[in-house]
């Protein structure tokens, strides 16, 4: 279905098979990164995508801008881990002449913000997104095989100190792992003017160490929280954002994406974008559209709306909430075989990104 404004312009938003709108897209500039996070990239050595078929930014840019024209407007810059990606302020500040695009974000492991994240604010990046899991160097050190933990922190102050609004810092909360740190976390938040949100752990491809154990629910995690701090009230908004918000009885917010207990596939409007152009419905799709061939083949704007415009219509992916039912009938293994990763990076979450 495609809607379109009451003064019969043309269509503008398109909207898929169980009435959700394409609004949020992700896009992955790079597959590499300079972390290897135990729930992302337990491996030292990757498949890595060619580079001559990464997307360049203006290949980026056309694409973006076709996808605004049916109804994106918040865009999140991701990887891998984007600030590897040369010159990424260029790209920023070409997406900024597009001005259906209302939010541009990048979600970053913070170890180059430190260098970029002026060069990123200049360039009109309008929000930062920090994953942090530990305040314990040695600990990051371990979730990580990096020891790069005081660059973290240094990329939080550096965004601090040049004026970066709505600082966002995004905890994989792991039973065992870190669910001794929430509370220290949500301290460390305000001590940043930083939102915390707690992530599920997900059996996404290339997480081939989880198992459920290891997932801290969103019910554990309000439960360890109420126990230090009372009441934790809910925070009702009408809101498509995956998290979950609430409010400390001291005002302060904190949020919980809880992808894997309380799947919220109703409400997604993202799709994800990989460095070399494919265009993937849902964190669980198998199988993603190829959007680099047909640009690299000269398609028009007008071809590539209509590829877009009817993929979309035709979506019906609700992947996480496929996954939940299948623990209903116990069968809630690994999502895809590493041999198969090896076959295919795109199934891993680190080429489609976050
Ligand atoms: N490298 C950047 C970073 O870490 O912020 C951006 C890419 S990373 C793939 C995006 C987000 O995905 C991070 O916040 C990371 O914690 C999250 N993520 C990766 N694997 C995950 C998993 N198995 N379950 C839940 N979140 C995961
Ligand atoms: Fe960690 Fe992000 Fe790198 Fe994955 S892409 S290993 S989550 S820093
Ligand atoms: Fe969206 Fe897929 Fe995640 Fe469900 S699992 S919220 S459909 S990306």
């Amino acid at each position: 279905m495609i809607t379109s404004n009451q003064q019969g312009e043309s269509p503008r938003m398109a909207v898929d098979t169980l009435g959700r709108p394409l609004r949020a897209l992700r896009v992955s500039v790079t597959d590499r990164c300079n972390l290897r996070c135990q729930y992302c990239m337990p491996e030292e050595e990757y498949v890595w995508l060619p580079r001559e078929t990464l997307l360049t930014f203006e290949e980026i840019v056309r694409l973006t801008n076709i996808f605004t024209s049916l109804g994106v407007d918040k865009v999140r810059i991701t990887g891998g881990e984007p600030l590897l990606r040369k010159d990424l302020p260029a790209l920023i500040s070409l997406l900024r002449q597009n001005s259906k695009i209302k939010d541009i974000a990048v979600t970053t492991n913070g170890i180059l913000l430190k260098e970029q994240a002026q060069s990123l604010y200049e360039a009109g990046l309008h929000r930062v997104t920090v994953s942090l899991d530990t305040l314990k160097a040695d600990r990051f050190k371990a979730l990580t095989k990096r020891n790069t933990f005081s660059q973290v922190l240094d990329g939080i102050d550096t965004v601090r100190a040049i004026g970066f609004q709505d600082l966002k810092l995004d905890t994989v909360a792991m039973q065992g792992i870190n669910d001794d740190e929430l509370i220290d976390l949500i301290e460390f938040g305000k001590d940043v003017d930083g939102e915390v949100r707690f992530i599920e752990y997900m059996d996404v491809g290339g997480a081939t160490d989880w198992s459920a154990d290891k997932v801290l629910s969103c019910e554990s995690i309000l439960q360890i929280l109420s126990q230090h701090y009372g009441l934790i009230e809910p925070i009702i908004e009408d809101s498509w954002a995956p998290a979950k918000r609430f409010r400390l009885s001291d005002g302060t917010r904190f949020g919980i994406i809880a992808s894997t207990t309380l799947p919220f596939c109703s409400t997604c409007d993202r799709s994800r974008l990989t460095a070399d152009g494919l265009w993937y419905l849902c964190l669980y799709a198998k199988t993603g559209i190829d959007l680099r061939q047909p640009l690299r083949d000269g398609a028009t704007e007008k071809e590539l709306r209509a590829l877009l415009e009817s993929t979309w219509q035709a979506r019906a992916d609700r992947g996480a909430e496929e996954r939940k039912e299948l623990e209903r009938v116990d069968t809630r293994g690994r999502f895809v075989e590493i041999e198969r990763l090896r076959q295919d990076p795109h199934l891993e979450m680190h080429a489609r990104g976050g």
